[in-house]
């Protein structure tokens, strides 16, 4: 996988120019890109640092238990209260809710297993509140 230098799209190994904008793709490896801190490093830098303001309280990599947690509580008490009230309706809110707070939160690296996680949480939650 390369990034392209301009837009910093995808496009795969060896390709000589983007996909998306059509930029000459130089073959240098990423990292030496960061080092060497060109227009593209400098951009990715200022994308991470607006990210790491959005969430400060979460660290720089991996998995956020935190955010899961908070996560799967919102869900829990969402689908007692608007389940008592609406229903099944009320669960689904709940639901899309809980999973809307844990994408929004989550830092991009860390929201793909949160998601899963909190699908299948939910998956477990829906399937309990109706078999009760
Ligand atoms: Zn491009």
């Amino acid at each position: 996988m390369v990034f392209c230098p301009e837009c910093g799209e995808r496009n795969r190994e060896g390709s000589k120019f983007c996909r998306n904008c059509g930029a000459l793709i130089e073959e240098k490896p990423l990292k030496s890109r960061f080092i060497s801190g060109d227009k593209f490093s400098e951009t990715r830098g200022a994308l991470e640092k607006k990210e790491y303001h959005r969430a400060p309280h979460e660290g720089k990599e991996g998995f956020d238990w935190g955010t899961v947690v908070s996560g799967a509580l919102l869900l829990v008490i969402l689908m007692l209260i608007l389940g008592r009230i609406m229903g099944f309706t009320g669960v689904l809110i709940a639901t899309s809710i809980s999973i809307i707070y844990v994408i929004s939160s989550a830092r991009r690296k860390a929201s793909v297993p949160a998601l899963i996680i909190m699908t299948l949480m939910s998956a477990a939650a829906i399937s309990a509140y109706f078999s009760v």
